[in-house]
């Protein structure tokens, strides 16, 4: 038997940049948040080039409007990561059409380069741009966009792609864990983590970004709907399960098209569904409900024609856990139904006008799931 020994050789050697990109990987594969993502992926590309600026934007707009570019990750060399917060209003965020060299990328998904002309671009540290694809299947479509002094060398682009290639699979991994897989909602499982952070104010200093790239609404509250399709064991019974499934699928992209891009929707299993709703008063939630509720009600469902639905909310409170504030919700809509279904009821009103009583919410014996 002979004794191996490594002459230097025979080490593999790993290349500085691979171990940076390797370290990335780990950190980006260590997240949950699918917002946080995109804004370590910024970071990371701006650590492993030595470029001015990453940004990370994706298309969001519901099915059939026009799309708008959210900047969900921006890293620049010296300054704070920031991003776009998630409830900006959509109308203030830049069209589709106002960045053709992400639109045709999106579109071809191939990189493209492009040189901007002194005119174009004062600061010869952002004289030139590249566009990548974003790799997901699942979730809003997306490009990178890297600024820097020099043309990128396909050298210096080779570590990026699979940085791209992993995160794409990261996070369709990601997306598709927290949803569920008839209606394309959030799931069940991810109610509770968003429940905290939707509830906790906001530092508007973390989101400083440049102007007009975004403009943040004034939060003044936020409330939790819970919606119960009306006799839907009927729908069962009398058409099948199938049928029952696209009725399913129907109210929930009525629901995607009833509400603001960054309110979170849930299905809760069964006919249930949930939904965050932040910012506004009682009187705008009551109208963001009740307009779920009319689309629901005019909306020709095939075979069965028309379902309703009953919806009860409330404002959520600070020191609320989610089921105490779910808690709270369903008892709006069991009054919704006792007092004839296809109505949305609000728990505080009801409270207010003595027909429930406000200390009816048990934490300890409230049956959720
Ligand atoms: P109410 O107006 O009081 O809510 O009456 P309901 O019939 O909707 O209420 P109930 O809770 O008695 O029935 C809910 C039914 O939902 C029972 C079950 O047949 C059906 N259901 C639950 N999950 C699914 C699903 O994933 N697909 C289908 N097709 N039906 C489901
Ligand atoms: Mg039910
Ligand atoms: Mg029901």
């Amino acid at each position: 038997m002979s004794a191996i020994t490594a002459t230097p050789s025979l080490v593999a050697t790993v290349h500085p940049v691979a171990e940076d990109a390797i370290s990335h990987l780990a950190a980006l594969t260590a997240q949950r948040d699918r917002e946080m993502l995109d804004v370590s992926l910024a970071q990371g590309v701006l650590e492993l080039l030595s470029v001015s600026s990453v940004g990370v934007y994706r298309l969001v707009g519901r099915d059939e409007e026009p799309r708008h570019w959210l900047c969900s990750g921006l890293a620049r060399r010296g300054q704070l990561t920031v991003s776009d917060p998630p409830w900006v209003d959509l109308e203030s965020l830049p069209p589709l059409g106002a960045y053709p060299m992400r639109e045709s990328v999106l579109e071809a998904r191939l990189l493209e380069q492009a040189e901007l002309s002194e005119e174009a671009c004062a600061d010869p540290a952002l004289r030139h741009v590249t566009v990548l694809p974003l790799q997901v299947e699942v979730g809003l479509p997306g490009v990178l966009e890297v600024w820097s002094d020099k043309p990128l060398s396909l050298q210096a682009l080779r570590p990026i792609q699979t940085l791209l290639k992993v995160f794409g699979n990261f996070q369709n991994l990601l997306e598709s864990s927290q949803r569920d897989a008839l209606t394309g909602l959030l799931n069940r499982q991810t109610f509770d983590a968003s429940f905290l952070k939707a509830s906790m104010p906001v530092a508007s200093d973390l989101h400083q970004v440049p102007a007009g790239e975004r403009r943040a609404v004034p939060v003044t509250g936020y409330w939790l709907g819970v919606v119960d399709i009306d006799h839907f064991k009927k729908v069962n019974d009398g058409f099948g399960h199938l049928i029952g499934d696209e009725v399913l699928v129907l109210v929930a992209r009525i629901m995607r098209q009833s509400f603001r891009h960054y309110d979170r929707l849930y299905r809760f299993g069964g006919e249930e569904f949930v939904i965050l709703l932040r910012g506004g008063n009682e009187v705008d939630a009551m109208g963001a409900f009740e307009r779920f509720r009319c689309n629901v009600e005019s909306y020709p469902f095939p075979q069965v024609h028309k379902v309703t639905v009953s919806v009860g909310f409330t404002e959520i409170q600070h020191q609320d856990t989610p089921n105490v504030s779910f808690a709270r919700a369903d008892q709006g809509v069991y009054q919704a139904k006792h007092q004839g279904r296809n109505q949305v009821l609000c728990f505080e009103a009801l409270v207010r006008e003595g027909v429930l009583a406000s200390e009816d919410t048990h934490i300890g014996d409230v049956e959720l799931f």
